[in-house]
């Protein structure tokens, strides 16, 4: 049997592989290789699913804003893929000032973003401590995301496209040979004219297996956990706290229960990551510090990996060291948001046009996320 022959072999099934398969199968043949027998099996599966935009820098906080529009229209989802929820990050008595110069920076990009203070940050949530959170920045145009619903969404229309998806199958070599990379995967041979990493926590890892040199990016474990609290907190907004030594976050759920973190960012390599009891145990006594919740119990624990490349923005452009291979790693912890221009822009670069208008009139440039810039 001859071996199967592609424009694009995307590797990496999470929400960046499959935002770019959506976007690429439009104009190429496309085969998605996972190498886990499930898609999304990592990070993808792991968020907080929120949609913030002023989040990881200036970079990601355009790129979230660029992947706006999708979110306010869901195109091709029956179902909203985001539902409202404002997120607001508090501080104590002394962080007002910074505080308020962030607002000044993030509204330049997101207007309405706000800074609020005294009685109306317990209007906003009942359940702060008054006696440690003295102010806060409100951005009132977040949400909660459908994650698999976008997943999904993105997949399907990958799949009407053309793209074939290849589960099990993980990428164990790569060479470039007249202008083809002839891979090897677990699930069998593969030739492609473009290889595009969107192998999140291995993306160097998977570069390497190609003959190319890793960029540098660092996976980080976060540690998240539900909590029952036997109240309804519907209509509360995400609370991130950014006081030092009392970092941590929490989010409404359904079934009277918070998600909540540490916002831990340990060091890994890249696995199967499992949740540290330590930090949940600190993400809880945080919470109780800074509200007035008393979480006593988890319901249930997860961790993923968020990874970073050395300057902690992403990663996005054709590598110019080595031929036909796309980078789309790096997205932190902004990688659901971010993901229906980071499909757009994968696709930019496989068709050779300029980076999506929506991006260049934020003030980004291709330079700005090289690979090695
Ligand atoms: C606790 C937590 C909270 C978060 N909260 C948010 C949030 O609120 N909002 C937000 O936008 N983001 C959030 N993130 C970050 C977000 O989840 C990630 O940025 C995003 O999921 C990264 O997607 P990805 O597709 O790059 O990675 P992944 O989902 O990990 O996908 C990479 C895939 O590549 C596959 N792969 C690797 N090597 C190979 C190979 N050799 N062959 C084939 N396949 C391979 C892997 O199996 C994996 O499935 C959070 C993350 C965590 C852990």
């Amino acid at each position: 049997m001859s071996t199967p022959r592609v424009e694009v072999a995307v590797v990496g099934g999470g929400i960046a592989g499959v935002s770019a398969a959506a976007q690429i199968s439009s104009t190429h043949s496309v085969v998605l290789l996972e190498q886990e027998a499930e898609l999304a099996y990592h990070t993808t599966s792991r968020s907080a699913a929120v949609y913030i935009e002023n989040e990881g820098g200036p970079v990601f906080h355009r790129l979230s804003t660029a992947s706006r529009p999708f979110w306010d229209s869901s195109p091709g989802s029956e179902t909203p893929l985001v539902t409202p929820m404002p997120v607001l990050s508090v501080g104590d008595a002394s962080m007002g000032a910074d505080l308020q110069a962030e607002v000044d920076e993030a509204s330049q990009v997101t207007p309405s973003i706000r800074f609020v203070e005294g009685a109306e940050l317990l209007e906003l949530c009942p359940v702060l401590n008054p006696e440690v959170v003295a102010a806060g920045m409100l951005e009132d145009t977040a949400g909660s995301i459908d994650v698999m619903g976008t997943h999904q969404l993105f997949l399907r229309t990958a799949r009407q496209g053309g793209a074939d998806v290849w589960r099990s199958a993980k990428l164990t070599s790569a060479v470039r040979n007249g202008g083809l990379w002839e891979i090897q995967t677990e699930a069998g041979p593969l030739q492609a004219e473009v290889i595009i990493n969107a192998g999140g926590a291995w993306g160097d890892t998977v570069a390497e297996r190609c003959g190319v040199q890793p960029i540098g990016l660092a996976p980080k474990r976060r540690t998240a956990f539900t909590s029952p609290i036997g109240q309804d907190p519907t209509g509360w907004p995400f609370i991130y706290s950014g006081i030092a030594d009392m970092e941590c976050y929490f989010k409404a759920e359904a079934g009277q229960q918070l998600l909540c973190s540490l916002s831990d960012e340990a060091p890994s390599d890249p696995c199967d990551a499992k949740p540290e009891e330590l930090d949940i145990a600190l993400a809880i006594e945080r919470i109780n510090t800074i509200s007035t919740l008393g979480i006593r119990s988890v319901a249930t624990t997860w961790a993923g990996l968020r990874t970073f490349a050395p300057d902690r923005n992403p990663v996005f452009g054709w590598d110019d060291t080595a031929d036909g291979f796309v980078w789309m790693v790096g997205q932190g912890g902004c990688g659901i948001v971010t993901s229906p221009i980071a499909g757009e822009i994968a696709a930019s670069f496989v068709r050779g046009d300029p980076l999506p208008q929506r991006v260049t009139e934020l003030g980004l440039t291709a330079e700005q996320l090289a690979p090695r810039r």
